[in-house]
């Protein structure tokens, strides 16, 4: 973990500097952008010097070093099907990795993958990355205006945020789910199985949560997304009784994402009852070397 600066802290001075010049028409970050200036401008030394898109199958990104002797650092993004909203996320989280980790980097840099990235599920500067790329492109002050703590958003106004914040579907759920005062799940599926699944901390506290370290998790059959119901009504919220998914009602709203193959389902309950490292580099660029080692 980083001994400085907390996650929360940078974005929220990086906040106050993108307020500043950009009174309106605020969102979405151009995060690329804000990386390479941003350094420049404060470590000329050792500045963001490319932020570059390819294909790394198995990662989502990656903060290497560039140069021997160091001049600088490069954001490698993974770009193979993946959307820009998922993009953005990704530099955000490389870009916190460079403002708070790279002191304590060895010469390899990071590499970082779904599990840390895209699900918001790494541990140590993993967590403080993505705390930090949540923090920078959807301000907590703002999402709460466009969906308040005690809203029950349906799909359209999950999307229209991650639109407004240039983010995927699921970071912005997984935003919503941090801050929402109501008792609601995030389950992702594949094949009838649930493949991860996050609650909101009301919801962990009344004992609603979906396990999926064990034993597969079956998608309960009478559920739309057992059902393979992606219909318009699914989108908006379809209510469905005790012992579908829980012991108690539900209202789930399903959706099918073809780019990744996955459904991302909401369930909204009522009030409570109650390192990577690399070969030892020598004279080469590591960044370069990085680029033509891939598969
Ligand atoms: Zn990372």
């Amino acid at each position: 973990m980083s001994q400085g600066k907390k996650p929360g802290r940078w974005a929220a001075d990086l906040t106050v500097l993108l307020n500043a010049a950009f009174p309106t028409n605020r969102f979405p970050v151009d995060v690329e952008a804000l990386a390479l200036d941003y350094s420049r401008q404060c470590w000329p030394d050792d500045p963001i010097l490319k932020v570059v898109g390819e294909s790394l199958p198995g990662f989502e990104g990656a903060l290497v070093p560039m140069g021997r002797p160091r001049k600088g650092w490069g954001i490698l993004y993974n770009n193979d099907g993946v959307s820009d909203g998922r993009r953005r996320f990704t530099v955000a989280h490389e870009l916190a990795h460079y403002l708070m980790h790279r002191h304590l980097m060895s010469e390899d840099g990071v590499r970082c993958d779904e599990t840390s990235v895209s699900r918001r599920d790494g541990k140590g500067i993993e967590k403080e990355a993505d705390e930090f790329a949540a923090a920078l492109l959807m301000p907590l002050d703002d999402m709460r205006r466009q969906i308040a703590p005690k809203d029950k958003p349906d799909l359209t106004a999950l999307s229209t945020c991650a639109d407004r914040y240039g983010v995927s579907l699921l970071a912005v759920t997984l935003r919503w789910l941090e801050y929402t005062e109501r008792r609601s799940l995030l389950v992702v599926s594949r094949d009838g199985y649930a493949l991860w699944a996050r609650s909101s901390e009301p919801a962990l506290r009344s004992g609603r949560f979906i396990r999926t370290s064990g034993e597969p998790f079956e998608i309960p059959a009478a559920s739309c997304a057992g059902m393979e119901d992606f219909s318009e009504e699914a989108r908006y919220g379809v209510f469905l009784p005790a012992h579908v998914w829980f012991p108690e009602p539900v209202e789930e709203v399903s959706f099918h994402s073809d780019r990744y193959d996955q459904v991302l389902t909401i369930l909204h309950l009522g009030k409570e009852v109650r390192g990577y490292r690399m070969d030892e580099p020598d004279v080469e660029d590591t960044f370069d070397r990085f680029l033509r080692e891939r598969p």
